[in-house]
């Protein structure tokens, strides 16, 4: 993935670009578009590949390996052939990672709350009797990660991303020098928006440095750990053994699902870490249920079979995505490509492409994309408060409309960039 890099200023226009740009949008606008590039959902598609999973397990196979009855009560850390095939996928140790409801975004709210209302393992008290709660939030990030924050006022501090992962350098003297920094929201691999990937120096620092808060906590949303974009998947640090080995077993709580691996609304979201924070969670778990949807695990176990069998699904996921993403590429590069006033990444794995437009001139495309019926994702809605200090980013979510329809939102979209940045040039003249 590459990181945006940052767009020139654009030079000053005589007016004719902009008349160019205004009559191009008009006739865009006169095509009465309606697009839709805003969430990362899977394609109909996609869904599809599961269909299979919905008539499992027969009604004659409802027993675990261990011989439990899945449609009973009981078995409170999930079905262990189920933790079994995820664990080697999420990097944690099978007796360590825990398979529980649909969604891994419930999960970290959880544990979010569970850290306000009873003190982690090695903290002193629970994070709702602190003055302040901070998290550094690498920037642009996912929105609902940073809707958490805003709802138990917790404050976030915008950390920029490096196309490596965040800042290292802010990082390290934001958590070392300030005990109100309690948490980091990481999503290491195919970062969502920007693509990007934890290089292995960056977990190592993360895993290591000294913070000023002792019950720190990395909250590591490994959301897109196998979807991949091409056929080199990229390999990522395992942040629990790089903690254990800097002498910080409980510094990281690791999240992923199979929201984009079978159903989006009825998978299994999994929560792996250290024994200690496995032990607090538990007692949290405990009051909570009396297990998880052990029948929609077990669903799940026979659906893939085992590890290969998710790798051998993720290709098939590859095979209606890659075309998407591909066109996206095409499209910018055709339509805005060496013209100075945009960037994008280039993911090899995740959802997004990440499009960087001159400053102050996001919320302008979204408006324009808007009134020509394209619907994008709110400028901003990536940072932390929704505020984009420098209202260039764009996330662009091309999985659910067809290829076609990709084509078609992205040339749109190249439009409104064109005619925002042509706006922005003749105010600079005229100003
Ligand atoms: N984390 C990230 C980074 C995501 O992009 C998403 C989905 N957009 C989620 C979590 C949501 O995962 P789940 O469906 O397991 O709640």
């Amino acid at each position: 993935a590459v990181s945006p890099a940052s767009v020139p200023e654009a030079a000053p226009d005589d007016g004719a670009g902009l008349e160019a740009a205004r009559k191009e949008y008009a006739e865009l606008r006169a095509q009465g578009l309606s697009l839709d590039l805003t969430r990362g959902k899977p394609s109909p598609e996609q869904l599809d590949l599961s269909n299979d999973l919905h008539s499992l397990p027969a009604a004659g196979d409802l027993r675990a390996a261990d011989g439990t009855d899945t449609r009973n009560y009981g078995g409170l850390l999930g079905l262990a052939e189920l933790r079994e095939i995820f664990a080697p996928l999420l990097q944690v140790p099978a007796n360590r990672l825990l398979a529980l409801g649909n969604a891994s975004l419930t999960l970290m709210h959880d544990a979010v709350v569970q850290a306000l209302l009873s003190a982690p393992p090695g903290g002193g008290r629970r994070w709702a009797d602190e003055e302040r709660v901070r998290f550094v939030c690498p920037s642009p990030g996912y929105d609902r990660h940073f809707g958490i924050c805003e709802r138990y006022g917790i404050e976030m501090i915008s950390v920029p991303l490096t196309g490596q992962g965040p800042d290292m350098d802010a990082v390290e003297e934001l958590v070392a020098s300030d005990p109100t920094v309690k948490g980091m929201w990481c999503v290491p691999k195919y970062a969502n928006p920007t693509g990007e990937v934890y290089s292995d120096e960056t977990v190592r620092r993360l895993a290591a440095m000294p913070t000023a808060a002792p019950d720190f906590r990395l909250f590591w949303d490994n959301a897109y750990a196998v979807h991949h974009l091409t056929g080199e998947p990229a390999e990522l640090l395992p942040v629990l053994d790089a903690c254990e080995e800097a002498g910080n077993p409980d510094r990281a709580l690791v999240f992923g699902s199979t929201s984009k691996i079978t159903a989006a609304g009825s998978g299994v979201a999994f929560v792996g870490a250290s024994a200690a924070n496995v032990a607090w969670l538990k007692e949290r778990l405990l009051k909570q249920t009396i297990g998880p949807d052990k029948v929609n695990q077990l669903r799940h176990v026979r659906f893939f079979g085992g590890t290969d069998g998710v790798l051998a699904h993720m290709e098939r996921h590859r095979a209606v995505l890659a075309p998407r993403f591909a066109a996206v590429q095409e499209v910018l590069e055709e339509e805005l490509g060496g013209l100075g006033i945009a960037e994008w990444t280039r993911p090899a794995g995740g959802y997004f492409v990440s499009l960087s437009v001159p400053d102050g001139c996001a919320s302008e495309v979204v408006r324009l994309a808007k009134e020509a019926g394209i619907a994008l994702t709110p400028a901003g809605a990536a940072f932390p408060y929704g505020k984009d200090p420098r209202d260039r980013e764009i996330r662009l979510a091309p999985s659910y409309p067809s290829v076609d329809e990709v084509r078609e939102a992205m040339r749109a979209v190249a439009v409104c960039v064109r005619l925002a940045a042509a706006e922005q040039r003749a105010a600079a003249a005229a100003g």
